[in-house]
């Protein structure tokens, strides 16, 4: 794909949602690590219903190292994997109030090097949390790219590295939310709404459906 569709591309996906935010119910970088890492293979809606509580009982990461994950484990049992996750938790917290004086750090390196950090919720944090232009990839992202020939990878790292190197500057701050919106709501996995599609001629996809 050249870098004129590319442009193109953002142009009318930032276009449908001018000002994006995370879904993910958050009030500060430590919540938002936490839920970040809650929503891996589970939707934001449940971690959503989960987290209230959960923060009430532990605002920080002072409090929750101070917990065991049998403590945090209540909170979160309608999410899946809620005993690894409650695990994670706790070592996140333990580890920021060892390593990092408490603070969710701020490079991809310190971040992976966190409990259940993998480079997606790394780039997450980094890009909704401290506004660094990062281009996390999940499912929906993916889906997409493949789908219009955005980018070409084999992997979600790969794509995310590729977004990143080839999308223009301008847009690469908020590339994660835009393409992972038209994914999620227009260009879904089964049945996407080609009709309907706002980059529909743009797309490279021969399956697309526009009849
Ligand atoms: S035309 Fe269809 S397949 Fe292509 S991006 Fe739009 S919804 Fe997805």
């Amino acid at each position: 794909m050249n870098a004129q569709i590319r442009r193109q591309i953002m142009e009318r996906l930032k276009a449908e949602r001018p000002e994006p935010e995370s879904e993910l119910n958050h009030n500060n970088a430590f919540e938002l690590l936490i839920a970040v890492m809650l929503s891996a293979q589970a939707t934001d809606k449940s971690v959503n219903l989960a987290t209230p509580a959960l923060f009430a009982a532990m605002p920080d990461a002072a409090t929750m190292a101070q917990k065991t994950p049998e403590d945090v484990e209540p909170f979160i049992k309608t999410i899946g994997l809620y005993r690894n996750k409650a695990k994670h938790a706790v070592g996140i917290a333990k580890a920021l109030m060892e390593r990092f004086n408490g603070e969710v750090p701020q490079t991809l390196k310190d971040l992976m090097s966190l409990p259940g950090v993998g480079e997606k919720t790394a780039k997450v944090v980094l890009n909704v949390a401290f506004h660094k232009p990062f281009i996390p990839v999940d499912t929906h992202i993916f889906r997409v790219c493949q789908r219009t020939g955005l980018v070409q990878a084999k992997t979600a790292n790969e794509c995310s590295e590729k977004l990143e190197k080839s999308l223009p500057e301008e847009f690469r701050l908020g590339a994660h939310h835009w393409i992972l919106l038209h994914g999620r709501y227009c260009c879904t996995a089964r049945k996407p709404q080609c009709t309907k599609c706002p980059i529909a001629d743009l797309c490279h996809w021969p399956e697309k459906e526009l009849l």
